[in-house]
């Protein structure tokens, strides 16, 4: 009987996800000694200029186990604890290229400390002490990893920004319907938003470079490809596409999805995830390898975890 009161009070038992943040600041230098000055520069650009710069990280450490008979996963301070001895304390304002041996780029095992090779790394001296579920590290606001403990395999999103105006309305009905249908954004002469889009491609992390495809060469590509070609532009006149398919931000995701597949392709890598962005108030998100929004319920637990 008391064992059951306490059940009912404390949830023990009963599954629940946990997040914790984690900051450092650190440098890293892209310098394989195995290459000349000239083909460092052309592989790695400015992140191969001596002595090297800086990021100010941010590490999300997903959890998940039973609660106690306290109403807990973890006791927090415990977690803090790890994250603190295992990765803060000692990445912390050092260089990484030095401060692991996995970095170590004299050895043939090295690797360079890219976000996706070191959100690896931090799994691997993590995961002996907290029940992960994912780890997201973020070099810049606009740049992050995901991994979740799947040997090389590694996700990488890069944020980036275009502003456009749109109409939604179908050509075939009569704009009363449309403005029945789609309240205001129906108005005839057209609202823009400054849209938000979060590129994630999934691929193997090299042994050696630490990426799972050129970062330059897919910023290129979306550059090219979405912000290039959709900003400042009236979506609905200006993009062939949105002439006839309403440009609702789940038909602009699934456009930039399936401009971006091949292309990402041929550098390497897949196209897991677009997440369009078009106000602090929705968003729309396409999963480009499981188009039937096969999500796993890891991957929702993660993901509303973080945002
Ligand atoms: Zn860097
Ligand atoms: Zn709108």
């Amino acid at each position: 009987m008391m064992e059951k009161e306490s059940q009912a009070l404390h949830g023990e038992g009963r599954a629940c996800g946990i997040t914790r943040k984690a900051c450092f600041s650190a440098s890293h230098l892209y310098q394989l000694p195995e290459l000349s000055i000239e083909e460092n520069r052309a592989l790695f650009g400015a992140c191969s200029i001596p002595p090297g710069h800086g990021h100010n990280y941010e590490l999300i450490v997903s959890m998940a186990g039973e609660l106690n008979e306290y109403g807990m996963v973890l006791n927090l301070s415990d977690v803090k604890k790890a994250i603190k001895s295992e990765v803060t304390d000692q990445l912390d304002f050092r260089f990484l290229n030095d401060v692991w041996p996995e970095f170590n780029l004299s050895k043939e095992n090295g690797c360079l400390a890219t976000t996706e090779a070191l959100v690896r790394i931090i799994w691997k001296r993590l995961s002996p002490h907290l029940p992960l579920i994912g780890l997201r590290l973020y070099e810049h606001p606009l740049l992050w990893a995901d991994y979740q403990g799947n040997a090389m395999t590694a996700f990488l999103t890069i944020r980036t920004h275009f502003a456009a105006a749109h109409r939604l309305a179908r050509e075939d009905l009569p704009q009363e319907e449309n403005e029945k249908i789609f309240g205001k954004c129906a108005r005839e002469n057209g609202h823009g938003h400054n849209y938000l889009v979060d590129i994630t491609v999934r691929g193997e992390i090299d042994s050696r470079t630490g990426m799972i495809c050129d970062l330059s060469a897919l910023q290129t590509l979306v550059n090219d490809l979405v912000v290039e070609a959709f900003d400042h532009t009236f979506l609905n006149k200006d993009i062939k596409h949105f002439s006839k398919c309403v440009p609702t931000a789940e038909n602009i995701a699934l456009y930039i999805s399936d401009l971006l597949t091949a292309p990402i392709q041929s550098i390497g890598a897949n196209l897991h995830k677009i997440r369009l962005q078009e106000s602090p108030n929705n968003a729309a998100e396409v999963y480009a390898e499981t188009p039937q929004l096969d999500v796993s319920e890891k991957e929702i637990l993660h993901t509303t975890s973080i945002n």
